[in-house]
This record gives structure tokens, C-alpha cells and sequence, in this order.
């Protein structure tokens, strides 16, 4: 008997990618090998040198389909088989390996929106807006909270698919959720939150709404959807951390423009300093400062010890690229290059 192996990789659109997959029926007992595609349908390429290549990089049970079928993330390779432009997995990885001795660890929480056809968050009225925020992050009841099945089913899918999802919750906004995925190194990460990412996005398919990330679907008074982006090295978790996690907090404090930049299209839209942001031109930490940059929990206060919070990435940030760029900051000035 054959199975189904759902290639999945990150497209060349502008300037958000999407994530692509297509299946490719495998026989029993083989490995989903490398693959290709079209290009030049993926703004991955030219029509007359259109083809790419899919290099299996995280294989995992599909918890879609049957027992047997996988879902293969991929990284994307020009045929000489050196990475793509878009691939931004490989330099991740490279970080990743340079700073291996600081075992850098991500706990990454992705929030997103569930639209309708017509751009209208889920569970919003017609004409009109719904009441204002407060009742629904962590809400229950009353009118069931909108979305709920979906996630439901989300969360069991990343459990089946073995991905390391933690939680999930819903958000300040109506028809806003989130999940955590974590804690793990990159680009391991970036590959957990990206197939979880493919994962909603199909599941809500069948309830004909689409999972946007968008970092501020709804102009006005409500909140906008970012990626929490939780960070530690082996120092912070060690008794006495607390010196390598405001050493970490200081270097990223010095590149201010350059984190900005990598943390997802749309960020001074979200980050206004209204809605538990920090406004983009300003950087701050502090503990348990939900308007800080970066907020240290109140029990890494206490303990001494243990991670900080970026909360400035976008929802539609890729881990691979905000992993990247936190590990190489604070694990560059940490082994004083
Ligand atoms: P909140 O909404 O209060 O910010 P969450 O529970 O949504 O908190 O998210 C906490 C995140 O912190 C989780 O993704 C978790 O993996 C991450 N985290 C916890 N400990 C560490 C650590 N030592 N290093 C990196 N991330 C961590
Ligand atoms: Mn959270
Ligand atoms: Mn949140
Ligand atoms: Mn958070």
C-alpha cells in the first residue's frame, strides 16, 4: 500500500508569503524523497527556468488523512540545490548551528483571525460592529465564543501531528485566537509553527473562513495579532540568569530598526502603543510590562532565572527569520563578537 505525502513549503509573495503544499502518493516502507515545482506560479520564478526544488526537512504523521500519511515540510532550493532566495529556513539553521553551545530555546504564540468572505471577522454582525472588547479573551459562554469548533479540531490535528502546540486561548478581539507552540531550538521552531500554521489554514477550509494573520485585520479600537516571541539560552534557565536575560534585553535594544524590520509586514499598524503594544519607534523592557518591547514574566523576575518576551513580531512574522535574528543578537554579544 502506498501513502500521501503532503509537500508543504513558503511561497515568494509579496510581501507576506503564503504557505503552498501538494500531495505526492509515496510507497509503503519509502521515505518522501526531494520533489519540485513550478516557480514561476509561486513568484519563486520565470516561466522559462520555472522549476524549483522541495528538500524534505520535518516529516510528521498527517492527522488529517489516514493512518500512514504525512505532512513533509520542506525547504525550497534552486536546482543546483543551493537554498532559494526565500528560503529563509536555511539561514536560520546556520545560526542555529553557529550558537549551538547557548542551546537557544523559542516558545512562539501565535495569534490570528478568523475572517469571512467578505473580510468581516467570524461571529461579527452584518452592519455594525459587535460589543466592544473585554468579554472574549478567555470568554465562555453567552453566544458560543466564535471559531471554537475550528480550534478545537486545531488543537487536536497539532497534538496528532506530534507538533509541540502548549495552549491555546481566545483573544482580546472577537473571532481572535491563539496557540503556543514550544518550547523548542531553531529552526525545529520555525518548522513546528509553520506546519501548525498549514494545519488551521486547512482545517478552517472546511468551515468556509479563512485564518488570517494578518498583524491588524480591523482598523479602530481593537486589538491587532501578534506572535509572542519567548526567547532563552542555557545561561537565562541557569540559577542566576537574570544578568544574561537583561544582557539579551540590552543587545536587542541596540538594533532596534534592523529586529523591527524582520517582525512582519504591517508592524507600525499594530505596534501603536495602544493595545498592550509598545509604538514601534520606542524600545523598552521591563517585568510584567505588558507595553514594554519586551516584558519579562513576573516569575522570571522572582526565580532570577528562565526567558524574556519579545511581544513586538506580527502574527505574520516568520519563525524562521525572528529565530534567526534573536538567536544571532543576543548569542553574538553574548560570546562578545
Ligand atoms: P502570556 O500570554 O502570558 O504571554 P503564554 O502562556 O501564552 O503566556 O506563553 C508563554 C510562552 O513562553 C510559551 O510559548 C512557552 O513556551 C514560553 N516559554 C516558557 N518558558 C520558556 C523558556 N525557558 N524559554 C523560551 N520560551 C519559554
Ligand atoms: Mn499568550
Ligand atoms: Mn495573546
Ligand atoms: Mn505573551
Amino acid at each position: 500500500m502506498s501513502y500521501q505525502a503532503e509537500y508543504i513549503w513558503i511561497d515568494g509573495t509579496e510581501p507576506s508569503p503564503l504557505i503552498r503544499s501538494k500531495t505526492r502518493i509515496v510507497a509503503d516502507g519509502k521515505e518522501p524523497g526531494i520533489w519540485g515545482f513550478d516557480g514561476s506560479s509561486t513568484n519563486q520564478a520565470v516561466g522559462h527556468d520555472s522549476d524549483c526544488v522541495l528538500q524534505p526537512v520535518f516529516v510528521c504523521p498527517d492527522p488529517l488523512r489516514r493512518p500512514g500519511d504525512k505532512l513533509v515540510m520542506c525547504e525550497v532550493l534552486l536546482t543546483d540545490m543551493t537554498p532559494h532566495a526565500t528560503n529563509t529556513r536555511a539561514a536560520c539553521a546556520a545560526v542555529a548551528e553557529k550558537y549551538a553551545d547557548q542551546e537557544p530555546w523559542f516558545g512562539i504564540e501565535q495569534e490570528y483571525t478568523f475572517l469571512q468572505g467578505d473580510g468581516r471577522p467570524m461571529g461579527w454582525p452584518e452592519n455594525g460592529y459587535p460589543a466592544p472588547q473585554g468579554p472574549y479573551y478567555c470568554g465562555v459562554g453567552g453566544d458560543k465564543m466564535p471559531g471554537r469548533d475550528i480550534v478545537e479540531r486545531h488543537t487536536v490535528a497539532c497534538i496528532d501531528a506530534g507538533l509541540a502546540i502548549e495552549g491555546t486561548n481566545a483573544e482580546v478581539m472577537m473571532g481572535q485566537w491563539e496557540f503556543q507552540i514550544g518550547i523548542l531550538p531553531p529552526p525545529v521552531i520555525g518548522d513546528h509553527l509553520w506546519v501548525a500554521r498549514w494545519l488551521l489554514s486547512r482545517i478552517s477550509e472546511d468551515y468556509g473562513v479563512y485564518a488570517s494573520l494578518d498583524a491588524k485585520p480591523m482598523a479602530g479600537d481593537w486589538n491587532g495579532a501578534g506572535a509572542h516571541t519567548n526567547f532563552s539560552t542555557k545561561a537565562m534557565r541557569e540559577e542566576g540568569g537574570w544578568e544574561a536575560i537583561i544582557a539579551g534585553c540590552e543587545a536587542i535594544g541596540t538594533k532596534v530598526d534592523e529586529h523591527i524590520a524582520a517582525y512582519g509586514v504591517g508592524i507600525e499598524k499594530r505596534l501603536t502603543g495602544a493595545h498592550e503594544t509598545a509604538h514601534f519607534t520606542k524600545f523598552s523592557y521591563g517585568t510584567s510590562d505588558r507595553g514594554a518591547s519586551i516584558r519579562i514574566p513576573w516569575a522570571v523576575a522572582r526565580d532570577k532565572k528562565g526567558w524574556l518576551e519579545d511581544r513586538r513580531p506580527n502574527a505574520n512574522m516568520d519563525p524562521y527569520t525572528v529565530a534567526g535574528l534573536v538567536t544571532d543578537t543576543v548569542c553574538s554579544a553574548a560570546a562578545g563578537a
